[in-house]
């Protein structure tokens, strides 16, 4: 395929040491050249170094910037084209002065996340590696991070790649069964296939197991402060959004967004809901009534209930505790420097299972062990493996779930005794809905790769 020669600044937007602008395609390195003079030329330096020097203007032949240059011939490169990195060093004005000139030599301006595209068309990465990226640079906690870097790295893919090859092996079986009926492998066929449907079955529940988190882990953990007027609902806060990590991410080609409602808390990205109306929350039960206000709630996957520990439980309390039954929270009886009024036996009483958590958030206690049973919530079990798969993304998500629809048709055909090349069916649908999670369903390449891998002598 071929593709125009795109480039864009790397770098986000902003005051920053260095600024990186990058080209990808064919004439990167010659256009590249027009505008660079050093000790060498650019067309002529081996692939893989680097270069100092000048970008000269290619009218007025002023001196732009000062840079080093990087030369990366395809198809090592990340997009598999030739790659040139400027890296100028003069601010913002002299990098899109820079991204100007290489523009007006020929280049095109490179559209959001064109450079991944190429990499996915050139087949370096695979439709799953290529939504990596795109979660990476939004990642919001370094766990978040992780979780796409693992998907970059292909390890959903190579789980994926796994999974399709156990129902191809499947299929290949079936296929024997059609075209050999002489070898009578019914009876063989049926077992293996129930025995190789349950195994992909259970792996799939098991990447699925982890969509739920991997999907907060993703897009934040939808949480509400609610409480009484001045119970220290801004304070906690406050306190909260202290803990907020930037994330940065030297993946070039990427801009960063840093992300105000967000709030990292040892690891778990709170998505702070409606905080803007944290003031008006107070009301939320009288305003709208219990039912309405439950219902409001239930948008929310964690709330804190905040309490004052300095006074007797109070009506609007309970009808907070009433309005919060049944869902995900926490309770924070804040205020714990004043003398107790609070009678935390009710309240451990009303909380039913979910923590209760006791803090001082003026003397800074207690917020280490609030920020631990947010993460104990979230983190259960064997949840906080580091090397885990997470599964976050809608799109894998929806075609894991129907792949194992599929799987769990096809297992049912075995069950009632169906004939085989409808079970095949099946099979085959949910290795092609595999297939569209690393972006490669070729219904041909199934027959292709089925061959090639079964020959059965002939
Ligand atoms: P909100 O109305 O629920 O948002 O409450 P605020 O966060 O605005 O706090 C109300 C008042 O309580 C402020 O004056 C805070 O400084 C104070 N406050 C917050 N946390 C504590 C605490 O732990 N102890 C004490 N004594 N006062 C606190």
């Amino acid at each position: 395929m071929e593709l125009d020669t795109i480039a864009a600044i790397s770098t986000p937007m902003g005051e920053g040491a260095i600024a990186i602008v990058r080209l990808s395609g064919q004439d990167a390195i010659a256009i590249a050249d027009r505008l660079y003079r050093g000790k060498k030329k650019l067309t002529e330096v081996e692939s893989h170094t680097i270069h100092y020097g000048h970008i000269y203007h290619p009218k007025t032949n002023e001196i732009i910037e000062e840079v080093m240059v990087t030369v990366l011939h395809g198809p090592k490169t990340f997009t598999r084209e030739n790659i040139v990195e400027v890296n100028c060093h003069g601010g913002l004005v002299s990098v899109n002065r820079v991204l100007q000139c290489i523009l007006q030599e020929g280049a095109r301006l490179a559209e959001p996340g064109e450079f991944t595209k190429r990499a996915f068309l050139n087949g370096r990465i695979d439709l799953s590696q290529a939504e990596g990226v795109i979660d990476l640079i939004r990642a919001k906690t370094d766990r978040a991070m992780n979780v796409a870097l693992g998907q970059l790295e292909g390890r959903l893919s190579l789980k994926i790649k796994n999974l399709r090859q156990a129902l191809l092996e499947t299929v290949a079986h079936v296929e024997v069964n059609i075209d050999y009926p002489e070898y009578d492998a019914e009876e063989m066929t049926t077992s293996i296939l129930r025995e190789k449907g349950t195994e992909v079955l259970h792996e799939i529940d098991r990447l699925l197991a982890t969509a739920e988190q991997g999907k907060i882990l993703r897009e934040g953990l939808a949480t509400v402060i609610i409480g009484r007027p001045n119970v220290g609902k801004s304070s906690l806060l406050n306190s909260l959004v202290h803990e907020m990590k930037a994330i940065v991410t030297d993946i070039p080609g990427t801009t960063r967004d840093v992300i105000e409602e967000y709030v990292n808390v040892r690891g778990v990205p709170l998505r702070l809901i409606d905080t803007a109306g944290i003031r008006e929350t107070e009301d939320i039960v009288e305003r709208m009534g219990v039912e309405r206000s439950r219902q409001k709630l239930k948008e929310a996957q964690l709330i804190l209930l905040v309490l004052n520990y300095g006074e007797e439980l109070s009506k609007e309390d309970e009808a907070l505790f009433e309005a919060i039954r049944g869902l995900d929270a926490i309770i924070i009886v804040n205020k714990t420097d004043l003398p107790q009024k609070i009678n935390l036996d009710k309240v451990k009483q009303l909380a039913q299972a979910r923590p209760v958590v006791t803090t001082s958030i003026l003397k800074d206690e207690g917020i280490d062990e609030l920020e631990e049973a947010i993460k104990t919530l979230f983190f259960t079990g064997n949840m906080e493996a580091e090397d885990m798969t997470y599964v976050s993304n809608s799109r894998h998500i929806a075609l894991l779930h129907q792949a194992r629809k599929s799987v769990e048709d096809a297992l049912g055909a075995i069950e009632v005794g169906m004939p085989v090349d409808m079970i095949q069916i099946d099979i085959t649908r949910a290795w092609e809905q595999l297939g569209e999670i690393v972006g490669d369903t070729v219904h041909e390449s199934l027959i292709d790769q089925l061959f090639s891998q079964f020959c059965l002598g002939k």
